[in-house]
Formats: C-alpha cells, sequence, structure tokens
C-alpha cells in the first residue's frame, strides 16, 4: 500500500530554483513524452506515467509535517502534476496549506495542460494556493516547437500567460537555447522574444539543449533527436551560436520589461541574471565581452563547462 511508505516518494527532476523547497510527487514521468529534445523522464528511468492517489499524496504531505520540515516553499511534480485531476490537485494543495505553514507552492506545468482549463479553471489554481509555474517556453517559434512536438503553439501560450497573470500566478518559462538548430536559430530567437514582450513573465530561465546519448550514467535510451540528426532533418547548433543566441535574445527583448531572465543552469556557457528593465545592457556586455576573447580560451571554456542534467 502506497499510503504506509515511511519516506516520501521522490522526485525524478526539479528546477534548480526549488533546491531548498519540499518535494511533493502527484504524478510520475510525463504523460505527453513525445517533444524530440527531452525524453528525459525515460532516460532517468521513469519511462511510464502514472497518477499517484490523492490518498498516497496526502500522506507524504503528513510525513513531512511530522518530520518538522524547515523549508516554508513546496513544489509539485512530476513533469505536469495537473494531470492528476483539477479537483485532486485543488484538494492536495489545499490540504497542504493546512498541514505545513507554505509560503510558496509551486509546480512544473504543460502550458497546453493549463490552456485547457481556461480562465476559470485557472483561478481556481490560485484560490488553492499556488502562487508560481515552471512552463516550459522552450522557443516561440511556432515551426519549432512543431517540429519538436511539443504541443503547444506560441499562441495557446500567450493566452494562458494572461489567464496566469488575471489570477496572480507568478509565471516561470525556460527557454532552450539550440531548439532552432542550426537552421532555424534566428526565427527560434525572434519568435521567443515574441512570446516574451507580449506576457511579460516574471521569470525566463535560460537553458541549452542538452543531447545526452544512451551510454551516459543513468543508461536510460538517448535522447530522441539523434534520430532526427542521424537522418539530417535537424543540424545541431554550435556552441558559440548557443552564445550567439543569448546575445541575439538579449538584443530583442524590449527594454521595459520587468521580467527576471536568469542563466541558472551549469550547462550555459556564459552566465548573466538581471532584470531585463535595470539590467540588460550589463548583461549584453558581459555576452560581448565573453566573445571577444580569443577563439582558443572560448573553445576550451565550452569544452569545460560541457553537458549534464
Ligand atoms: S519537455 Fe516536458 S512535456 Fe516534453 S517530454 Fe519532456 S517532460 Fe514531457
Amino acid at each position: 500500500m502506497e499510503s504506509t511508505r515511511e519516506i516520501p516518494e521522490k522526485l525524478v527532476i526539479r528546477p534548480p530554483s526549488e533546491y531548498r523547497s519540499l518535494l511533493v510527487r502527484l504524478t510520475r514521468g510525463c504523460r505527453w513524452n513525445r517533444c524530440r529534445f527531452c525524453g528525459l523522464y525515460p532516460h532517468l528511468g521513469e519511462p511510464a506515467f502514472s497518477k499517484r492517489t490523492v490518498a498516497a499524496v496526502k500522506h507524504d504531505i503528513d510525513l513531512l509535517g511530522r518530520r518538522g520540515v524547515a523549508s516554508d516553499t513546496v513544489f509539485f511534480g512530476d513533469a505536469d502534476p495537473l494531470q492528476i485531476g483539477l479537483e485532486e490537485f485543488v484538494e492536495i494543495a489545499r490540504y497542504l496549506r493546512q498541514v505545513l505553514p507554505v509560503k510558496r507552492l509551486t509546480a512544473y506545468a504543460r502550458a497546453s495542460t493549463l490552456w485547457k482549463l481556461k480562465g476559470d479553471g485557472i483561478k481556481r489554481l490560485a484560490s488553492a494556493g499556488l502562487d508560481r509555474v515552471h512552463i516550459g517556453l522552450e522557443s516561440g517559434d511556432a515551426a519549432t516547437l512543431r517540429f519538436h512536438r511539443k504541443g503547444q503553439s506560441p499562441k495557446m501560450v500567450m493566452e494562458t500567460a494572461a489567464w496566469l497573470k488575471e489570477a496572480g500566478i507568478e509565471i516561470s518559462f525556460y527557454v532552450l537555447l539550440g531548439l532552432g538548430g542550426r537552421d532555424r536559430w534566428q526565427q527560434h530567437i525572434h519568435g521567443t522574444a515574441r512570446v516574451i514582450n507580449s506576457t511579460v513573465p516574471d521569470f525566463v530561465r535560460i537553458r541549452r539543449l542538452w543531447l545526452y546519448r544512451g551510454d551516459s550514467f543513468w543508461g536510460g535510451p538517448e535522447c530522441p533527436l539523434f534520430k532526427e540528426i542521424r537522418q539530417g532533418t535537424f543540424t545541431p547548433q554550435t556552441s558559440e551560436g548557443t552564445v550567439l543566441e543569448l546575445q541575439l535574445l538579449l538584443e530583442s527583448l524590449e527594454s521595459g520589461l520587468s521580467t527576471m531572465l536568469l542563466c541558472d543552469h551549469r550547462n550555459n556557457y556564459v552566465q548573466v541574471a538581471g532584470v531585463i528593465r535595470d539590467d540588460r545592457q550589463e548583461m549584453l556586455a558581459a555576452v560581448k565581452d565573453f566573445l571577444i576573447l580569443p577563439a582558443a580560451e572560448r573553445e576550451k571554456h565550452y569544452a569545460a563547462v560541457g553537458s549534464g542534467i
């Protein structure tokens, strides 16, 4: 019986920014599991999707409460915990706030799942105490999203963002440098800037596309994008190209945005962070300073950063 466990069930991954948070698992794996650039859950040992029962999740929350844990922030996973169902999610969020002194509740969420809830469903999430959602925007370019089978369009993301803002839920977007490959990188970045400029999310978190192999430490299947690379339908961006993408993104964002942009993952070759409105020029200067380093030094840096989860 799941509800007799003595330790809470663990998530597969969480955002780096949630490193201090209590982690509560509502679903296992990713129900969608089709994005060509991802495949991470199968790779990390969770190939199938399943929902946990409300009773099992409440039991985990009780365990966290009994431990007297110090953190006052909580994160719900795995990939798209709203797949447990709106009523179930609301019931769990309310229960969590009764049992633990929570100051901030966040969750991963697919834009397409939120979009199906429309404004009314999203308001219910807010009233149950959801403060922030981590959404994989990945790209704002419709063709790039289609190629990667992300299952969302820029329009869908923009509508969803408007409902989230209306409900008072913070938006944290993930953007993947390199997702357009070498052939579509400018459209990828221009489309992404368009979505950010029109939605003004609270956070934009920059990542770099990571093509992991099947012989990695975790031993799961390789990144599905390798198939496209072998077939010649996707040409990976160069290391330097991803830095140029970051530069173009910073140049393309409107200067008055209150959005916080962060490169808060170790895969990023250039780490910048700041509020666009206040720090854009400084962040751009950091990227340009890197790009004028001698070529050999830049190459050495790319090799040293490498890739990892
Ligand atoms: S990117 Fe997100 S939605 Fe797509 S397969 Fe990976 S975890 Fe699932």
